[in-house]
């Protein structure tokens, strides 16, 4: 089966994990909203990140920072200057467009190889746009002026006055909540190194770029874990990390062949050393989450832009340090996609129909069970069963349609079960249960119900 990205959008349209974001607007670009079914998968693929690095984890505490941050934060973190996109706006069609990404497009197209065009500088990107003639890719003149550079932070201003001093930002990620936050729960929650921060939440990159649906959006979720270690520690846990990671993403049904680690070639002057985990997307192999040994640079560079102490001082030892972080991080909505990805399945069945049926791990199916009544006298019985099922985890009613309609809603949205009242049911008091992905029927006492679902949805 071939998944393309255009037929995934439209199945998340249609059934409703995702939608085009301010839709009856003609929506607003690279802005998605989730659905009845998306908002719960989302929600359960951060209670599972959440379980296995916060909850499974002896030392890491959980932070929820303030989206908005004292401006000296991105002056410390080094984004107010360099955080930004090179960008050309071409004089003929005012199409503005990143120059790295024109070079980048030209040498596929000409397969010329042997540059990184997101290393040049902007004098090196001037130059190669200027001897090629790269044209732009809306008219296909090439007449661009030159390269300006637009800061990705969105702006935003507290208060009526209009004073720059009043201006600030909505965070471009979530790792500074944590640094910000090291000495508070070091002292509240009496950490010892090696300890971790962990956080989700909301992040805001001001880029033009296509974002091929949910997988680059200017709104994003992040999951992220910051380990604080002691220098000679950092380069173990960076690939003690590396495997958690993986095994996460293993652990949640991803085969092993579509993923794969990818160094950094390039890292940043403070980093010792950096990866990504790649997923083969439809669109080819790209970015999942990172993992990054970051040295003691975001301590120590809050250090210097506060004036706050950020040195460890070891009970054991009496040893003095500013710890080293290792950084792991994975974006929720990518790894949402990821999953769809993952999940979607077009199956031949017996009798020549066809089914699409996402094959989520049951932890991240949006509903657990699936109520369907086999006839109108039944409702009453299904509707008892159903509300008392509701109070363990989520799950739906279905009472319209055939049955064979009523499988093939569910198997769309990935219900791991379909519990089926008959009139045997009202006799003693057992229900058939029938499995998302074999399709093969058990029957069950009502009692025992619970325990059967709860067991198989475990993460
Ligand atoms: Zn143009």
């Amino acid at each position: 089966m071939n998944l393309t990205m255009d037929k995934l959008v439209n199945h998340c349209k249609t059934v409703g994990f995702v939608y085009r974001g301010s839709d009856i607007y003609d929506g607003l670009a690279n802005t998605w909203d989730y659905g009845p079914v998306g908002v719960e998968l989302k929600n359960n693929i951060k209670k599972a990140w959440w379980k296995r690095f916060v909850q499974e984890s002896d030392n890491t505490f959980g932070v929820d920072a303030a989206i908005l941050m004292n401006s000296r934060v991105w002056e410390a973190s080094g984004h107010t200057t360099g955080f930004s996109d090179p960008k050309m706006d071409c004089k003929e069609c005012k199409m503005r467009e990143r120059a790295d990404n024109l070079v980048e497009e030209y040498c596929k197209k000409h397969k010329i190889t042997g540059l990184t065009p997101d290393a040049m500088s902007n004098e090196e990107l001037e130059k190669f746009i200027e001897e090629h003639k790269v044209p732009c890719p809306k008219c296909g003149k090439s007449n661009w002026t030159p390269i300006r550079n637009f800061n990705l932070m969105f702006e935003t201003s507290r208060g009526v006055t209009d004073e720059s001093q009043n201006k600030i930002y909505l965070r471009p990620e979530t790792a500074q909540g944590e640094f910000v936050n090291f000495l508070n729960v070091q002292r509240t929650s009496r950490a010892k190194v090696p300890f971790g921060i962990a956080q989700i939440g909301k992040a805001f990159r001001n880029e033009i770029t296509p974002g091929n649906f949910i997988f680059r959006t200017i709104e994003f979720e992040q999951m992220e874990h910051q380990l604080f270690c002691k220098q000679e520690d950092a380069q173990k846990f960076y690939e003690e990390y590396k495997q958690k990671a993986m095994q996460f993403l293993l652990d949640l049904g991803f085969p092993r062949e579509n993923l794969r680690y990818k160094d950094h070639d390039k890292l940043a002057h403070y980093a010792k050393a950096a990866c990504d985990i790649q997923y083969l997307f439809p669109v080819g192999w790209e970015e999942l989450n990172g993992i990054h040994h970051r040295s003691n640079y975001d301590l120590s560079r809050h250090q210097e832009f506060s004036g706050k102490n950020m040195t460890y001082l070891d009970p054991q030892t009496g040893e003095k340090y500013i710890p080293n972080d290792i950084e792991y991080s994975i974006g929720c909505d990518r790894l949402l996609l990821a999953t769809l990805c993952n999940a979607y399945d077009e199956e031949t069945l017996d009798g020549g129909d066809t089914r699409v049926v996402m094959h989520f791990h049951p932890f991240l199916a949006p509903y657990k069970v699936a109520v369907l009544p086999l006839q109108k006298d039944l409702n009453d019985k299904a509707r008892e069963i159903y509300r008392n099922l509701q109070k363990h985890f989520m799950c739906t009613i279905d009472e319209a349609g055939s049955i064979g309609k009523r499988y093939r809603r569910q198997d769309q949205i990935g219900t791991p079960y379909c519990l089926t009242v008959d009139f045997d049911t009202l006799q003693d008091n057992t229900v058939t249960l029938r499995d998302r992905d074999s399709m093969e029927q058990v029957r069950l006492p009502l009692d025992q119900v619970v325990s059967y679902i709860v067991e198989k949805i475990q993460f």
